[in-house]
């Protein structure tokens, strides 16, 4: 069927993340070829389908052109905003249904429902909030699909021969919040999940896996240590598992869910937006901007731009040092600890491994710093994959990517670069709102003086548009000096000044006042040692300065001082009293 594609971009369009998956043909055979296979026509292509679900016109018809009988599917949770009701009639899903709802509440039920080629329904609401863990057997023969989820979307073909198709269209109708009445139910059952695990039922073989990990997440949110979590797993798994599991499975299991904080799940956030009068802003109290590094790098996208070899990857792996450690940030800004995730796709470890060690961070560095040396790009998953590891390392607060040519999609042919830029960069800017964490792209700019830093980064407007804070970092040629310039949604505009030297960058305080104070110095320094008072052009060309007025606006200061004596029109060092005016 043609259409698959067409329809899987309509859903794109709605921002559901596609799954490609296997296809079944009349006789019932699986694509997937194997003659035992247990979900004929519904399983992914593609391994990490988690990861690798997408939105991007160009990956959906790749799909179609590879595997043209496709079925689809759309990943729930939080990156589709979809929890899906899956009632199935063979196990009484229909019975349950009509139990938990009036056919005056069915009627009147408002979202989009798909009739699964088998009979059965599925009832799309909206997601409710993160984490909101899937339920194989919320009621008997009704599924919860939420994190980590999929559901099969018309017009894939059942295994029946029968096609999926749509009662209520999510073009016609959005997702409706989840019912009231199902939120309970959802409750109840975690809390029942608690209390019964180590009694039960026989747990067949196709379950394990699925139970055993729902019963350490129960555990997990108890506040189990995963010690704890293992030993309790390694029993059940033991006495209740019809065919127990390996060791090395209970393991991976316990290890997984133990990344999540331990925290009692209560009713999920209400999502429904909010709408303001004027005066009532006017009342609300927002809690202050969150900072990766403060008053540097809020949280949201910021863009790390300067000319190759200026030093950028050098300040940014500092920075996720210092934010690991929750230690001072270029030697002057105090952070607090938190996971990082550094993207270093320009250097190979061995490369990061020797600057690590210039840095002198003694014996033990640290396991909070995630790195990485490849990523897909942007537009092959990247973006997904980071959305992924930020939903698995909540307590995130910076994301580097080095660099943003390295990340997005290449440039060239036929493709507009403002919109490859700037789809990168908006894919980045809402996943950095999501987690609440800050992402810092480094980018290059061309080579060649600029006098407007901001036109530096001029050459991607696609992604200085998507950014919340822009830096560039302008380092004078062979200096251990550098300008680091900063401006904002969040921040006043201003410039700091950096020196780099065996320990990295270190921040020395405002660029205007630092600037000033060794121009000072040198001007003293230049008078001193001169035996006639010099003209402002003399000292300006005596300390190799382009700019005349700069010089004459601090000689002026400094005469106001008494640092210096002003003989009208020269200047000449004020402590010594040994020149006399021409
Ligand atoms: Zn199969």
């Amino acid at each position: 069927m043609s259409g698959v594609i067409e329809e899987a971009k309509r859903y794109a369009s709605l921002s559901w993340p596609i799954i490609p998956d296997h296809t079944v043909s009349p006789d019932g055979a699986c694509s997937c070829r194997n003659p035992e296979c247990e979900n004929p026509g519904k399983h992914p292509r593609i391994k990490a389908w988690t990861v690798g679900a997408s939105t991007a016109p160009a990956v959906l018809e790749r799909w179609g052109r590879e595997y043209p009988e496709m079925n689809i599917s759309v990943l729930t949770g939080p990156r589709s905003n979809l929890a899906v009701l899956d009632v199935d009639p063979r196990n009484g899903g229909a019975e349950s249904l009509s139990a938990l709802f009036s056919p005056e509440e069915l009627e009147t039920l408002r979202t989009p429902i798909a009739l699964t080629g088998g009979g059965g329904n599925h009832y799309y609401f909206k997601y409710p909030g993160s984490p909101f863990k899937s339920i194989p057997n919320l009621l008997p023969g009704i599924e919860l699909k939420a994190d980590g989820s999929k559901v099969t979307l018309p017009p894939s073909l059942h295994k029946s021969g029968e096609r999926y198709a749509w009662e209520t269209s999510p073009f016609d109708v959005e997702p409706a919040p989840l019912p009231q009445k199902v939120l309970e139910l959802i409750v109840r059952k975690r809390q029942k999940d608690r209390t019964t695990y180590g009694e039960g039922e026989p747990i067949p073989n196709g379950e394990r896996n699925n139970r055993l990990t729902a019963l350490a997440g129960a555990l997990r949110k108890q506040g189990a240590c995963r010690e704890a979590i293992e030993a309790a797993l390694m029993k059940i798994n033991e006495k209740q598992c019809t065919r127990p599991l390996e060791e090395r499975e209970i393991l991976a299991i316990a290890k997984s869910v133990s990344r999540y904080k331990p925290e009692p799940t209560l009713l999920p956030k209400n999502r429904i937006p909010n709408i303001l009068s004027a005066a009532e802003l006017q009342k609300m109290v927002f809690p202050p901007a969150k900072w990766a590094v403060p008053s540097l790098i809020p949280e949201g996208l910021t863009i790390l731009a300067g000319a190759p070899k200026t030093g950028k990857s050098f300040f940014a792996l500092s920075v996720c040092l210092s934010i690991a450690q929750g230690g001072i940030a270029l030697s002057a800004i105090e952070t607090s600890p938190g996971e990082v995730l550094l993207i270093a796709l320009e250097d190979p470890m061995r490369r990061l491994q020797e600057r690590i060690e210039s840095l002198a961070l003694g014996e033990a560095w640290p396991e909070r710093l995630h790195i990485l040396n490849e990523c897909p790009r942007a537009h092959e998953g990247g973006v997904a994959f980071l959305d992924n590891w930020l939903e698995e390392h909540p307590d995130t607060r910076l994301v580097v990517i080095d660099t943003f040519q390295k990340f997005r999609k290449p440039q060239g042919g036929n493709s507009n670069a403002y919109e490859v830029d700037y789809e990168a960069a908006g894919g980045l800017k809402a996943i950095a709102d999501k987690h609440g964490v800050g992402i810092l792209v480094l980018h290059h700019t061309r080579k060649g003086e600029t006098i407007d830093p901001l036109e530096a980064v001029s050459g991607t407007m696609g992604l200085s548009g998507a950014a919340d804070t822009i830096l560039v970092l302008k380092r004078a040629k062979g200096q251990g000096k550098a300008d680091l310039f900063i401006t904002g949604r969040d921040v006043e505009e201003h410039t700091l000044a950096l020196r780099f030297d065996d320990l990295g960058w270190k921040l020395e305080g405002n660029a205007d006042e630092v600037r000033i104070t060794e121009g000072r110095q040198e001007i003293l320094s230049l008078l001193k040692s001169s035996l006639v008072p010099l003209s402002p052009k003399k000292i300006a060309e005596g300390l190799e300065r382009k700019n005349n007025s700069t010089i004459r606006n601090i000689l002026s200061k400094m005469a106001d001082k008494g640092q210096i004596l002003n003989l009208g029109g020269t200047y000449c060092y004020a402590g010594s009293g040994s020149h006399e005016r021409d």
